[in-house]
């Protein structure tokens, strides 16, 4: 048994610290929202009055917080109060599962070196669904001995746990995964709205593409159409994952892509299209809502 405090309850972050509940960790949690907290009360874990209160004598921290604002105001503090790294023991291993820049994980991997403690940047893929089947993909960057420290309690949450590099490189892996996954959520939404316009059904157009070479993530499990699988779309696009988080990584990987001079038309015309979504007032909503775009050529 592990004792773990974990910060952060939202969509990824309640299942998640359920699942380390599940498996017989002593889990300590906070988060701004007390209803957060208490649903995970009731699943065993105890509640914190704040993140240094979650954290003491813990002997790893994790983190699932919306951007790298929340995980530099976490960890670094700011003039007027401590981070965390200030005061967690040093035999503490601390884990950031969010998806943020790399600027933010260098600065925080700095912080967290000067007091030799190991910091791992370790994003997930997979979703609300993965989150709460334990299945999740986590993306780690860092040194080796904190991944090969970090496993055991990471495999309580996910199936498949990757060390992508130094630090950082498990953010750059989750840029490019989630760049990919908005380019494709968009064309699965656009490739069956054309259809749909046309007179096809959703629900067969969307067999026969999962049996033809249009085959993908978003089509396969978390089909933008409503009424074809039980998907946010067929919950009036309640999140899953929310508009404001997929534009605020493709932010981040149209960011990457300026810094590394790489080319990515698809990804800056993703990134547009999300924007255009956010600014109608539709940040909250699930990242499938995209389809809802296409509703007037
Ligand atoms: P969310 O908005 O549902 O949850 C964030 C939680 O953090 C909220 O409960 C909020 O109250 C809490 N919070 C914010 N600031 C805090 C602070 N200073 N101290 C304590 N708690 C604080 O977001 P989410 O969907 O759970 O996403 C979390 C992270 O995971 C994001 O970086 C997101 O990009 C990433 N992610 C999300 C998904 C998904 O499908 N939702 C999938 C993969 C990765």
């Amino acid at each position: 048994m592990t004792t773990i405090a974990f910060i952060g309850l939202g969509n990824m972050g309640g299942p998640m610290a359920a699942n380390l509940v599940a498996a017989g960790h002593d889990v300590r949690v906070f988060d701004l929202s007390d209803t957060a907290m208490q649903s995970l009360v009731k699943l065993g874990a105890k509640a914190a009055k704040s993140p240094f209160d979650a954290a003491e004598n813990a002997q790893v921290v994790i983190s699932m917080l919306p951007a790298g604002q929340h995980v530099a105001g976490l960890y670094l503090g700011d003039d007027r109060a401590a981070g965390l790294l200030d005061t967690i023991n040093t035999d503490c291993l601390v884990l950031d599962c969010s998806t943020i820049d790399v600027d933010t994980v260098r600065r925080v991997q700095q912080k967290a070196g000067e007091r030799g403690l190991q910091f791992l940047d370790a994003p997930v893929s997979g979703g609300v669904a993965a989150a709460q089947a334990g299945t999740l993909t986590f993306m780690c960057g860092g040194e080796k001995t904190g991944f090969e420290q970090a496993k055991s309690v990471l495999s309580a949450m996910g199936q498949n746990i990757f060390h992508a590099g130094s630090h950082g490189a498990g953010q750059v892996a989750k840029m490019c995964n989630n760049m990919l996954l908005a380019i494709h959520m968009i064309g699965t939404s656009e490739a069956l709205k054309m259809g749909a316009n046309s007179g096809l059904d959703p629900s067969i157009l969307s067999e026969i593409m999962l049996k033809s070479s249009g085959r993908n993530w978003s089509l396969e499990l978390y089909n933008p159409y409503p009424g074809v699988m039980d998907s946010p779309a067929s919950r009036g696009y309640q999140p899953g994952f929310m508009v404001d988080l997929m534009t605020k990584d493709l932010g981040l990987a149209i960011a990457n892509a300026k810094e590394t001079n790489s080319k990515v038309p698809l990804g800056q015309h993703a990134e547009a299209l999300y924007r255009e979504k956010q600014l109608a007032g539709d940040g909250k909503k699930d990242f499938s809502s995209i389809l809802e775009i296409l509703e007037h050529a």
